[in-house]
């Protein structure tokens, strides 16, 4: 896996150097902003006149600008912020259900979007994504690049969907083939790692300053991301993160993409919980009834769907409280729509962790809920664009 510390970034080639070091520049004023050249200075331990130069050059192209803080005494600081607006990127959440296509800018506001109903077929679905984009293209300047998030394996390199369980769709070059119509640059990841990425970018001040975390979303399979020291955990080929399929019982209310009734994702899914509401109603339940609809019907005291939700987060919790043996996170954050319904579930995932624990002496590491909502996939996409434009190794 290649990796670089973007902190401590000492080592590089000469031609790189001082793109590293603008980027080392560029991510402490995204993580501190407003921030001034000589705060800069200090945390990174670069040379003032290197900041210097690098903050106008960072300037001149419009990535940053100044602000006034405020006065100690004296003369007031010079702050550094970046700059969001002006700048847009194209998200694209492709789920097992639909895809939405949107424009937002760079802090992750939404300024337009459309969704559409997934369709089995790769090939239209890939034509609904591009005319999709061509309108926003057409209709919004400054678009930087495109970020895809998708439910299954990436490459992260090549940008290729190796596979897609839902679908069964693979070896889709999604990547190339965007970027060949639409002419922008195209970064593909799997859901739960863009998801993980948003949380790390998009995400609450206290998710953004832990550097060690594993994000678990919930959807109609089970994906997780691992954040490693501030940066996705890839692993060979992007197939890191696929907790979803490790055996955590038998005889699960559903089966999982690949067909199991042991994995986690067939214990603690969406689809686990409506198939444990549907056992409790003797089978009596609406044909359209949504996950979404579940948690409503929960919220409204309906107590078979309270029960359906227990249960499944007694599941979550027994495969988080495998992950934190294994990794020993700083957190965990739970994503996808069951975080609406933290209120309901969150003492049965507290009293699962802490009755699968080692050792009670042991700290073990707090589940939150994603602050990131219903878009949590397309803020994954979203950010994809901006870890690309900020913190890439790549040289420009
Ligand atoms: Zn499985």
């Amino acid at each position: 896996m290649r990796r670089i510390n973007l902190k401590k970034a000492n080592v590089a080639r000469a031609d790189t150097i001082r793109y590293i070091n603008r980027q080392i520049v560029l991510n402490y004023i995204r993580e501190k902003e407003p921030i001034s050249r000589a705060g800069i200075s200090q945390e990174t331990a670069l040379q003032r006149s290197t900041v210097s130069l690098i903050v106008d050059e960072l300037k001149t192209r419009g990535l940053i600008y100044e602000v006034e803080g405020e006065s100690t005494g004296g003369r007031p600081p010079t702050l550094l912020r970046l700059r969001a607006a002006g700048c847009t990127a194209i998200g694209i959440d492709v789920s097992t259900t639909q895809t939405t296509v949107a424009v937002a800018d760079l802090v992750g506001r939404v300024v337009e979007r459309e969704t559409f109903d997934a369709h089995p077929d790769v090939t239209i679905t890939f034509h609904r994504i591009t005319s999709s984009v061509q309108r926003f293209i057409r209709s919004n300047t400054n678009i930087e690049g495109i970020g895809v998030s998708v439910p299954g394996v990436v490459d992260p390199e090549s940008g290729v969907a190796l596979f897609i369980p839902h679908f069964k769709w693979r070896n889709w070059p999604l990547a190339a083939d965007l970027s060949k119509s639409t002419g922008l640059p195209v970064t593909v990841d799997n859901d739960a790692n863009a998801a993980a990425l948003a949380e790390l970018w998009l995400g609450r001040p206290e998710i953004r300053d832990v550097r060690d975390f594993i994000l678990v979303l919930v959807h109609e399979g089970l994906g997780t991301g691992i954040i490693f020291d501030g940066q996705v955990y890839q692993g060979v080929a992007g197939a890191a993160g696929e907790f979803g399929h490790m055996t955590i019982g038998r005889g699960a209310p559903v089966v999982c993409a690949a067909g199991s009734d042991e994995c986690w994702e067939a214990f603690a899914s969406e689809r686990a919980a409506l198939a444990r509401y549907k056992q409790r109603r003797g089978g009596e339940v609406d044909g359209d009834l949504t996950f979404r609809k579940l948690i409503d019907k929960a919220f409204a005291n309906d107590e078979a769907a309270r029960a359906a939700l227990i249960e499944t987060a007694h599941y979550l919790g027994l495969g988080i409280a495998n992950l934190t043996k294994g990794l020993s996170p700083e957190a965990v954050i739970l994503a996808g729509d069951i975080s609406r319904a933290w209120p309901l579930i969150a003492d049965e995932l507290r009293n699962t962790l802490a009755t699968n624990t080692i050792c009670s002496d042991l700290v073990s590491a707090p589940v939150l809920p994603s602050t990131l909502g219903e878009d949590t996939r397309l803020m994954g996409a979203l950010s994809l664009v901006l870890a690309r434009k900020f913190a890439s190794v790549v040289p420009a």
